[in-house]
């Protein structure tokens, strides 16, 4: 009878461990899953370049623990993925090394039911990464085939509330303003003053700006016509172009 307590209890004791192990249902449907060699390279990015650097936000450390980059880059770079550095992804253009990314995105202050805007979709990496953190995520490219490649990238890996429009990110999206916030991934000489009134009160936009020399800024809209400026570290991106006509 002992005996057969002491097996029950066994039993019982296997049974709650793997219900405490289970993973939560939600975190399964907001991320694809990844192979065990690209999580540990995914963990020690987050772990060498992102915390080590002073990145302590726990929801934007889970997210890019869990966004497979390496799906987000050319296959033949895709060892390098999460290698701390930007990587080029064709028509002239890079996506962002890790740290900025996070940069970026903890400068920006998320609660998780905000409406952003992003200006510079290029891979969509940063797009999946905050669409993983908000509400939802509209984003614009000048390129159309970076567009349209994010567009499927995005699809496939099932990020659904990442809207990407081919279209020229100066003009903003006028029809759905005003954002809680703005991310622009690609450097104009100045912020734009249409983006400055497609959010809202309260909003920021983290931004590059500059020539050769870029300063990252954010920039937050205290009143109708009242910004304050913040400047965050110098910063290299690809340049905020003008569509040639
Ligand atoms: N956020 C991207 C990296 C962007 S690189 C990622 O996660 O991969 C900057 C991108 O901005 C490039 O793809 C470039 O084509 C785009 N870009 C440059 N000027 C633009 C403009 N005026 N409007 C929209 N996109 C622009």
């Amino acid at each position: 009878m002992k005996k057969f307590l002491s097996f029950i209890i066994f039993i019982l004791i296997i049974q709650i461990g793997s219900i405490s192990f289970a993973q939560p249902k939600q975190l399964q449907s907001r991320s694809p899953s990844m192979s065990k060699q690209w999580s540990d390279k995914a963990n020690s990015m987050v772990k060498y370049q992102i915390e080590r650097r002073g990145i302590t936000n726990s929801e934007i450390l889970k997210v890019m623990r869990n966004t497979p980059r390496h799906l987000f880059v050319p296959p033949a770079l895709s060892t390098m993925a999460y290698d701390d550095y930007p990587l080029p992804i064709g028509e002239e253009q890079t996506i962002s090394q890790p740290y900025i990314v996070a940069l970026m995105t903890d400068l920006l202050k998320l609660k998780g039911n905000e409406k952003i805007l992003e200006i510079g979709t290029g891979s969509g990496y940063q797009a999946a990464v905050l669409s993983q953190l908000v509400d939802s995520v509209y984003t614009i490219e000048i390129v159309e085939s970076l567009a349209n490649n994010a567009k499927i990238r995005l699809d496939n890996l099932n990020y659904k509330n990442v809207i990407v429009k081919h279209g020229d990110g100066y003009k903003g999206w006028p029809s759905l303003a005003p954002f809680d916030a703005i991310i622009v991934t690609a450097a104009p000489e100045q912020v734009p003053q249409t983006l400055i009134d497609q959010l809202k009160i309260g909003g920021c936009i983290a931004i590059p700006v500059g020539d050769k020399w870029q300063e990252l800024q954010l920039i937050t809209k205290t009143g109708k016509n009242k910004t304050k400026k913040k400047t965050v570290i110098p910063v290299r991106f690809v340049p905020m172009v003008h569509p040639t006509e």
